[in-house]
C-alpha cells in the first residue's frame, strides 16, 4: 500500500458509523479523492483540518484499485474559516466545491484546476463585497470552460465578424448580444433574425432568449485571460448584466461539458441568483399514469 502526501482542499465530509468520517477533497497530484478519516469525529488530531474549504497536507494511503483511501494525518495550511462566518460567502464557496466535485478527475494532477479552486476561495474569503458575487461565480465559471478546453470565441460575432470593441465604443446603452450556447458564441443585433437559434435545445431553459451586454461579454473575457482577482478588480457589467451572463454560462456547461446535466446547481437555492435550468420532470409512478 503506498503513502502519499498531497495538498488537498476539504469538498464534502460526511459523518459515518458515528466515529467515523468520508472526506472528499480536491488534491493537487491526484484530483479529486474520497478517504476514510477513522475515529475523526470525537479525536483531536484531525484538528479543523476536515472541515469544508480547509487546505491541509494529507498522508494518505491508497490500495490499488481501491476507491476510498485511508487518511493518517492532516496538516492544516490554511482553514479559511471567513467562508463559514458569511452565510454569503458560505453558500458561493458551495457552489465552487459543488462544480469541482462534478468536474475533476479523479485519481490524476490538477495543479491547475487546484489552483483555480484555492485561489478562488482565497479571493472569496478576503473580499469585501457585500452580497452573493456573481461576476466572482461567473469568473470562476469561466474559468472551468478554459480548463475543461471549452472556451467560447468572445471577440466578434459569429456572423458578421463585427468586433465586441466596436460594439462598445458605439452601442447604445440597451444593445444586446444573442447567445448561441450550441456555437459557443454571441451575435450582434444586425445578425439577429427569426431564424437566430438562440437555443437548440428542447425545452430546459426557461428562456428561449439568451441575451447579454456586450459590457458583460467584455467581462466574460477579462474572466479568461486574468487572474480571478484581477478580472474582479477591473469588471464593469452590473449585477443584472452578471445574472444574464451567468444564463449563458449554465448553457454552455450544459451543452459542453461532460458530467453537466440540466439540474441546476443545489447551492443556487441559497443564493440570489435566477437558474434558466428546469430540473428534469420526474415521471409519474406507474400506477398514477392516466388509463388510457
Ligand atoms: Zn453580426
Amino acid at each position: 500500500m503506498e503513502l502519499k502526501r498531497d495538498l488537498a482542499i476539504v469538498l464534502r465530509a460526511i459523518p459515518f458509523e458515528e466515529r467515523h468520517r468520508i472526506v472528499s477533497a480536491l488534491t493537487e497530484n491526484s484530483g479529486l479523492i474520497t478517504a476514510l478519516a477513522r475515529n475523526s469525529i470525537q479525536s483531536r488530531r484531525f484538528g479543523g483540518a476536515l472541515e469544508p474549504f480547509s487546505a491541509s497536507e494529507w498522508h494518505f494511503s491508497q490500495r490499488p484499485g481501491a476507491e476510498l483511501c485511508s487518511l493518517s494525518e492532516a496538516h492544516i495550511r490554511r482553514g479559511y474559516e471567513g467562508l463559514r462566518k458569511d452565510f454569503e460567502k458560505l453558500a458561493l464557496a458551495s457552489v465552487f466545491n459543488e462544480l469541482i466535485l462534478k468536474l475533476a478527475p479523479q485519481g490524476e494532477p490538477c495543479p491547475d484546476l487546484f489552483r483555480l479552486h484555492s485561489n478562488a476561495l482565497a479571493y472569496l474569503e478576503e473580499s469585501d463585497k457585500p452580497g452573493a458575487d456573481l461576476a466572482l461565480l461567473n469568473f470562476y465559471l469561466a474559468k472551468l470552460l478554459q480548463w475543461n478546453g471549452h472556451q467560447p470565441q468572445l471577440e466578434l460575432c459569429l456572423v458578421c465578424q463585427a468586433g465586441l470593441d466596436g460594439l462598445l465604443e458605439n452601442g447604445i446603452p440597451e444593445t444586446t448580444l444573442s447567445c448561441l450556447p450550441a456555437d459557443a458564441g454571441w451575435v450582434c443585433p444586425n445578425c439577429r433574425t427569426e431564424q437566430t437559434r438562440h437555443v437548440r435545445m428542447q425545452g430546459g431553459f426557461q428562456n428561449s432568449l439568451l441575451r447579454v451586454s456586450p459590457r458583460a461579454i467584455r467581462d466574460f473575457q477579462w474572466g479568461l485571460l486574468l487572474p480571478i482577482r484581477k478580472a474582479a478588480a477591473i469588471a464593469q457589467a452590473s449585477r443584472q448584466e452578471h445574472q444574464e451572463l451567468f444564463r449563458f454560462m449554465e448553457a454552455l456547461f450544459v451543452f459542453h461539458v461532460p458530467g453537466f446535466d440540466r439540474q441546476p446547481l443545489r447551492g443556487l437555492r441559497f443564493l440570489d441568483v435566477e437558474s434558466s435550468l428546469q430540473p428534469l420532470p420526474v415521471s409519474p409512478p406507474r400506477n398514477q399514469l392516466p388509463l388510457a
